[in-house]
């Protein structure tokens, strides 16, 4: 018979599921071993035994075991790192941490590393857990991520005909191609969606300010709405679906308007 073997890691809650009678089975996002699935045996029975290590978006360090390092994991023991409390105890915040958590596990596969990835989600809850909670936030999260799992779009030029973004007066942004165009090349391509230049400015900007200056960057009214229109269309693009997280979020923020 093959021995387990036992493994740590640094761990979110991607989603849970309930299993059998008392058994929930969990998939983490982690540090060491990316998206990785394991069951947590009684946890529905004990609430006491992964207190609040498996709540969505928990970040805790996880031990496991495992055949062959592959498979379904058996969560061992869970000590919780960071339960984000003032995130659970706002409804929007705690929305937007789901969003992050949802994204996070549509642009991922088991057992693929991503140490970047991981310290993505890290530094973003915790941008959202000390009280920044602006819509730039979102827009900052969903284009590092693109970048970290190769979907980045091209802002920096028309992804045709490679005119630089200030030679050119009107742009668009196509979520078919994951780039800007000129309006040349736009011409054609009935997916596009116009585009000021300042919007893509401040994306620029937002995609590698640091953590801590992130909340110097204030986006327009217009900004907010084409940032968020082109950036979600070419998520759905990608997904080929739309996310219920960002549904959920999106009518909060029109009922709070
Ligand atoms: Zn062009």
């Amino acid at each position: 018979m093959t021995k387990r073997s036992i493994y740590k890691a640094c761990a979110f809650v991607l989603h849970t599921l309930d299993y059998g009678e008392s058994d929930r089975i969990v998939t983490f996002y982690t540090d060491e071993f990316g998206k990785l699935k394991g069951i947590a045996k009684g946890a529905r029975r004990s609430r006491k035994r992964f207190a609040n290590a498996i709540d969505l978006f928990s970040c805790s360090t996880i031990t496991f075991s495992r055949k062959n390092n592959q498979g379904l994991a058996i969560i061992e023991n869970c000590d919780v790192i960071n339960y984000y409390s003032k995130i659970r105890a706002d409804l929007e915040k705690s929305i937007l941490a789901s969003y992050f958590i949802e994204l996070t596990d549509n642009f991922t596969v088991e057992g693929k590393k991503n140490p970047q990835l991981f310290q993505l989600v890290r530094d973003f809850l915790g941008l959202i857990d000390s009280g920044n909670n602006p819509e730039e936030i979102a827009r900052f999260f969903e284009l590092r991520l693109l970048k970290l799992s190769g979907y980045e779009p091209a802002l920096e030029r028309c992804h045709v005909c490679n005119t630089p973004l200030d030679k050119t007066e009107d742009i668009f942004f196509s979520p078919l191609d994951g780039g800007i165009k000129c309006v040349k090349c736009a011409q054609n391509d009935v997916s596009s969606i116009p585009v000021s230049i300042g919007t893509i400015k401040m994306l620029l900007m937002g995609k590698e300010i640091e953590i801590s200056k992130i909340h110097r960057l204030v986006f327009s009214k217009q900004s907010l709405k084409e940032s968020s229109e082109i950036l979600g269309s070419f998520i759905r693009h990608i997904l080929g679906k739309n996310l219920n997280s960002l549904q959920v979020l999106n009518k909060i923020r029109k009922m709070n308007m």
